[in-house]
């Protein structure tokens, strides 16, 4: 299983599906993960016959806009992944959330990898879709051109936790908000509300030039199918340990129940390492 999916492989994810399914006509829409369909009407089965309009993101969401006006919104959330394939299953494969049948013989199939089941599907009439709270709640795009970061970011909280609430800026999540505060030397717990202009700046800086950078990687390293592994240029995210690729430095790590923030001391701590919080629920 790779990392969580966030702006940018979900951002390719739209940009190769649409290149590859935009106007193809779906035979045939099916969910064997019984859990991963979130809503009852339109029925699946009003996707039959329909054209694929487009693929797009919203955040860390995938669209789909249908023909009819429909449009099927998703969320792959920590371990999935929507794929292409030029053939449909064979035996039934038990990472299969949603198939959809495409009438020239190809099949769009969202897959989960792990144990848990969380990535989600919603049919919705297009009309339902911004209203949806999903998407009605979420904050500004991180990317490509967010809003001045001197408001939007001013709270007293954390920026590892500001920048990773959809509500606050849409997204980023662990992985990218490492890589974020790394670019741009700034503690993990440097708080929102201290930020002055030039700081806000600089930090909207690193958003823009981090996301945009990775999605230019994936747009060179990256064929469909969708990898399971996505080939994820981090720079400290997860290598706490390994040398800092700016100072040299060793790189730290704070670890919390379920995820780990890596930073640079010397880079962004001024050389202070920061308490190991496994049982804090400060960044919550
Ligand atoms: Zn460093």
């Amino acid at each position: 299983m790779g990392a969580m999916p966030e702006l940018p492989e979900v951002e390719i994810t739209a940009r190769s599906l649409d290149r590859h399914v935009r106007d193809a006509q779906i035979e045939s829409a099916l969910a064997p993960g019984v859990n991963a369909l979130k809503t009852y009407a339109p029925p699946l089965s009003a996707l039959e016959g329909r054209q694929i309009l487009g693929v797009r993101r919203r955040g860390k969401h995938l669209i789909l806009d249908v023909s009819g006006e429909l449009a099927l919104l998703m969320h792959l959330m920590s371990a999935g992944r929507l794929q292409l394939y030029e053939k449909r299953a064979g035996p039934r494969d038990r990472t299969s959330r949603l198939l959809l049948r495409l009438a020239d013989g190809r099949e769009l199939r969202l897959r989960e990898f792990g144990s848990r089941q969380s990535a989600w599907v919603k049919l919705l009439g297009a009309g339902d879709l911004e209203a949806d709270e999903a998407l009605s709640t979420l904050g500004p795009e991180a990317w490509p051109d967010p809003p001045p970061l001197e408001d939007l970011l001013d709270a007293p909280r954390p920026l590892h936790a500001l920048l990773r609430d959809q509500r606050t800026i849409a997204g980023i999540g662990r992985s990218w908000a490492d890589e974020i505060l790394w670019e741009a030397r700034f503690s993990p717990y440097k708080r929102g509300s201290e930020l002055d202009a030039d700081e806000a700046a600089r930090l909207r800086d690193a958003i823009v030039g981090t996301l945009g950078g990775a999605i230019a990687h994936y747009e060179e390293a990256i064929e469909l199918p969708i990898p399971d592994k996505l080939p994820m240029p981090l720079q400290v995210h997860r290598r706490q340990g390994a040398p800092c690729p700016r100072c040299g430095s060793t790189l730290a790590a704070v670890h919390f129940e379920d995820y780990v923030i890596a930073y640079c001391p010397t880079c962004q701590t001024d050389g202070r390492v920061l308490k190991d919080r496994r049982l804090s629920r400060l960044l919550r």
